[in-house]
Parts: structure tokens; sequence; C-alpha cells
């Protein structure tokens, strides 16, 4: 679909990603994308401050200052082993600030009896929120990978594709980062 861009996406793993998640999010980001992929193992996990012990869950806001506070780059997507929110819902699979350039996937809730299914919930998870940070919004499409979930069958509705209205407003957003 796209090819040989000069950009990168760089995804780092909280504390590190499995050689089949490796494999499958940079096979989707090239074919879907066109874009490289870097992987860092962060090796550890999330500063325990990002942590809201009364919830069990991480902050996801914070998790984004903290990425943004790593500077490393403007396509980074941090996949992290753990459960987060955002202010106003219960969870989220995802959250992306595309003015930072910084996007986190959150593994637990999707990772299911793991294998397969929990590899394409994560390869579309993946794809939706660099899809923010390329600049796409939410769809109406509900096959399309940018449509919202609020739970997981939303996730296995939806398809690893962006739609072709999406893919058009992605052109123009991956225009940027050539
Ligand atoms: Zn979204
Ligand atoms: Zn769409």
């Amino acid at each position: 679909m796209f090819s040989n861009r000069t950009g990168k996406v760089l995804v780092i793993c909280f504390p590190y990603c499995l050689s089949e998640e490796k494999e499958a999010i940079e096979k989707y980001i090239a074919s879907r994308l066109g874009f490289g992929v870097g992987f860092i193992d962060h090796g550890s996990y999330l500063p325990s401050e990002l942590y809201d012990s009364w919830r069990g869950q991480y902050r996801s806001e914070d998790v984004l200052d903290y990425l943004s506070s790593l500077r490393l780059g403007s396509l980074t997507i941090a996949i992290i082993k753990e459960d987060a929110y955002v202010y106003g819902y219960n969870y989220v699979f995802g959250h992306a600030d595309p003015k930072r350039g910084v996007c986190a996937v959150y593994t637990k809730r999707i990772s299911g009896q793991g294998g397969d299914e929990y590899i394409l919930r994560l390869v579309k998870e993946t794809l939706h929120e660099l899809g923010h940070l390329l600049g796409l919004d939410h769809c109406n499409n509900r096959e399309c990978v940018m449509s919202f979930s609020r739970n997981l069958a939303e996730v296995d509705r939806k398809k690893p594709i962006y739609c072709s209205s999406c893919l058009a407003k992605l052109n123009k957003g991956i225009a940027g980062f050539r």
C-alpha cells in the first residue's frame, strides 16, 4: 500500500515484548502505514508514581506525560502490559496525544487467552493509536480500525484496516512525517 518511508515508528515495550508481538506489530505497521519500526524493550515496569493504587490502574494522562519526557521521537508507541484509565472512563485500551507524538496500548484487557486472538487485538489497537498520531479521529465505520472501542466485542468487530475515508486522510497525515 505504501512503501519506503524515511520516518520510523518507535515501539517501546514495558517491560518487554515477545517476539510474536514484535513480528506482528512490525508487519502491520509496514503493510498498513509503510513505516519501518524500531523496538526498545524497556526492561522494567512503568514508574510507580504513574499508578493509581486506589483504582489499581495506571493514569494514562500521566503515562503519556512520562513517555513524552523520554523524548523518543514524534511517532512513539508504548506497549504496556497493564491496565489504565483516562479521566471519565473506567478503562482504556489505548490513548494517544497527537500534539506530542506519543501513544500507548494497554494490553491487560485485550490479552484474553493469548495466541492469535490477542495478537490481532494488539495489532488493531496499535494501528488505531498510530492513526491518531497521524491525524485521524474516530470513525463511524464500525469495521474500520479507527472506530472507537468501548469493550472487547467492539475491538473484535473492527478489522485491522483503515477504511477508504480514513486512508485518504492518513495519506495527508503521513506526508508530514516523510
Ligand atoms: Zn481512539
Ligand atoms: Zn475509517
